[in-house]
């Protein structure tokens, strides 16, 4: 098959938003593993860290994160315009966690771009959060998915050890984890959103040595669907800010 026809097969599955994947038989198996390739950066690292150049070491490990994540052996690749990373401040004290880029984001390459992304960022400026200040923001899928439809486990597991470094480079005092395919996969519960949202949890480190607050939300793409809900997100929010000034987390 011709390169154009390749396209073109990929661009008609685009459009019927058809959810199945293709299959990943072809394609080689990662060579090197997460952990292999933050060693690497680990012994790189060491001029940069005995500086007091903290910042730029941290934006290696997440260059050196992303480049990581352009190699996952994942389908959604084939089909996406763009991987989206993320997208605010990396000296944050608050990281917002999503789900998966939408179509807005998929042609930008940034997270939280679309209709529901500027509604999360009104409702942050409520409380005084802005990305380009105090917050910094990804998804727990790095691709779209067709039609946007809601991840499977394997896509999830897949990504899932990304994550889970994304937040240790980036640290943060507060998660928000912004709907239920977050909260669930990050707060390791089966539990929907509902019974997350509006309350307390902590998010803990694979040594559990350390502990970081964390609250789950509505998705802003549900508020906008139940309007209605809005009223349980602005006790959250408030609940949010009340945390934030309590334990003295950087806005
Ligand atoms: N929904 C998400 O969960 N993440 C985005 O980036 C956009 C929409």
């Amino acid at each position: 098959m011709k390169v154009k026809n390749i396209k073109s097969f990929i661009e008609f599955y685009k459009n019927l938003e058809i959810t199945t994947s293709i299959t990943n038989t072809v394609r080689k198996k990662n060579t090197r593993s997460l952990y292999q390739s933050l060693v690497i950066n680990k012994s790189e690292k060491v001029p940069f860290i005995e500086e007091d150049n903290q910042n730029s070491s941290k934006q290696k490990k997440l260059e050196t994160l992303k480049s990581y994540i352009g190699d996952i052996n994942c389908d959604l690749k084939d089909i996406a315009t763009n991987l989206v990373f993320s997208d605010g401040n990396i000296d944050s004290e608050i990281m917002l966690i999503g789900e998966a880029p939408g179509a807005e984001e998929d042609r930008k390459g940034k997270p939280f771009v679309g209709e529901a992304g500027k509604l999360l960022d009104k409702m942050l400026s409520l409380i005084e959060l802005k990305r380009e200040k105090n917050f910094y923001v990804t998804n727990i899928l790095y691709w779209r998915p067709p039609g946007n439809r809601t991840p499977n486990s394997k896509e999830i597991s897949l990504c899932l050890e990304s994550t889970l470094e994304h937040i240790r480079i980036i640290n943060p005092k507060l998660l928000i984890l912004v709907g239920g395919i977050a909260a669930k996969s990050l707060l390791n519960s089966k539990d929907g959103i509902t019974k997350l949202r509006g309350k307390n949890h902590y998010y803990c480190y694979d040594d559990n040595q350390s502990k970081v607050h964390t609250r789950a939300i509505f998705h802003p793409a549900y508020l906008l669907r139940n309007p209605i809900e809005k009223k349980r997100m602005w006790d959250d929010l408030l609940e949010i800010d009340n945390l934030i000034s309590k334990n003295n987390i950087k806005r």
